[in-house]
């Protein structure tokens, strides 16, 4: 078992999907003693035309420190994969595997399987693909560590809302936090208003699922959880 049983561990294309997709339910979980970490497969080198890709992406790596430690995320990861991306390699496979099982996390976020964007649903899948290896004897070149199965796996939403979700997290204390994560992504704060978006959301979110002023919605890829635990 790992040292501290209330590990998350969020999966991301680009440096703020996580913050966008689950932020606000990452604070309270925070809040209420988890440990968190992020881990970012590309560094969203593509994301200006007005940036070159390599400043562009230290930029966000930056701009993605700063989200995690607004939110209070112990950990950041970045896979440095480019965007656009067509397929996930072997070795990115291996250090998708060998993470999870290193950090043991009883929760993984990643974007939802029905994300049509095209980096959103290669990571979703590469992740999933990822967490079904890591449970069993395979890929032991992945490293010392022993396999790890991931208990809970949760899909967020990010620029295509999910068509069904299910289930809803009030989110209503922290969204003024993920609004100021968010906000911290300054090179494409310039482009999109993501304050708004996220604040329209998640309002809508609220509404529509009956759980407060403000909500995330989530799909259950995975959950094992043993109810009467
Ligand atoms: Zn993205």
């Amino acid at each position: 078992m790992s040292s501290n049983s209330k590990t998350v561990l969020s999966f991301g294309a680009h440096p703020d999907d996580i913050e966008f997709g689950c932020g606000g339910t990452e604070r309270l979980l925070i809040e209420q003693g988890w440990e968190v970490t992020h881990a970012y497969l590309t560094s969203g080198g593509a994301g200006s035309d007005k940036i070159c890709h390599d400043s562009l992406s230290i930029l966000r790596e930056e701009e993605a420190r700063v989200a995690a430690e607004i939110l209070g995320v112990r950990g950041v990861e970045f896979f440095r994969c480019l965007d656009g991306l067509d397929c996930i390699p072997r070795e990115v496979s291996i250090r998708l595997i060998s993470l999870i099982r290193r950090i043991k996390p009883q929760i993984i976020f990643v974007h939802a399987t029905s994300d049509q964007f095209s980096d959103h649903k290669i990571v979703s899948h590469a992740v999933y693909h990822a967490i079904k290896v890591a449970g069993g004897p395979w890929f032991m070149e992945a490293g010392e560590q022993k396999p790890w199965k991931v208990p809970r796996v949760y899909g967020y939403e990010v620029w295509d809302p999910l068509p069904r979700f299910t289930f809803a997290v009030d989110i209503s204390s922290s969204l003024a936090i993920k609004e100021k994560a968010l906000i911290a992504h300054k090179s494409q704060v310039e482009v999109i208003d993501y304050a708004r978006a996220c604040r329209g959301l998640a309002n809508y979110r609220g509404v529509m699922s009956g759980r407060g002023f403000a909500a995330e919605v989530f799909e259950v890829i995975k959950d094992e959880t043993d109810l009467l635990a």
